[in-house]
């Protein structure tokens, strides 16, 4: 019988929950275009989210069984993202959103760019998707840059 060297790729996803406030401002427009172009979310002294975001890692399954201990993407995930943003304000606290206006497609791609080369470097491991929940209901989902 004829072996084939199928690829088998598997996606493994850790979900983290955190709550923090931001407001979404640009400040490069006037008071009257940020109030016309974001509403309720322009608010000057902010709102807040229950946010949840979700980490996908790819890769093929070693010997171990695991693409990647979850144990470890939760370890990363707790002291990359949850400590720096849980209970706090992303527009004033967060190193790495600063200067970005505070919606949930900047979160994701600011967090994609931190965490690729932190879960790239295990073996045989690939940041595939990241998800940014702002609500139950609202969730934007990123996969890195295109070529
Ligand atoms: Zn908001």
């Amino acid at each position: 019988m004829k072996q084939t060297a199928a690829i088998k790729l598997v996606e493994i996803t850790r979900r983290e929950e955190f709550s923090a406030s931001h407001r979404l401002h640009d400040p490069s427009l006037s008071d009257e275009e940020n109030v016309e172009l974001y509403g309720a979310c322009n608010n000057l002294y902010g709102h807040g989210h229950n946010y949840a975001l979700e980490v996908c890692v790819r890769g093929e399954v070693p010997a171990s069984g695991m693409v990647m201990d979850l144990n470890v993407l939760q370890g990363i995930l707790a002291e990359e993202v949850v400590s720096k943003m849980d209970h706090k304000h992303l527009n004033h606290d967060v190193d790495f959103l600063q200067g970005l206006v505070t919606t949930a497609e900047n979160i994701a791609i600011a967090l994609y760019e931190l965490l690729e080369p932190l879960i790239n470097e295990h073996e045989g491991c690939e940041l595939s998707c990241l998800r940014v929940y702002e609500s139950a209901a609202n969730f934007v989902e990123y996969r890195g840059a295109s070529s």
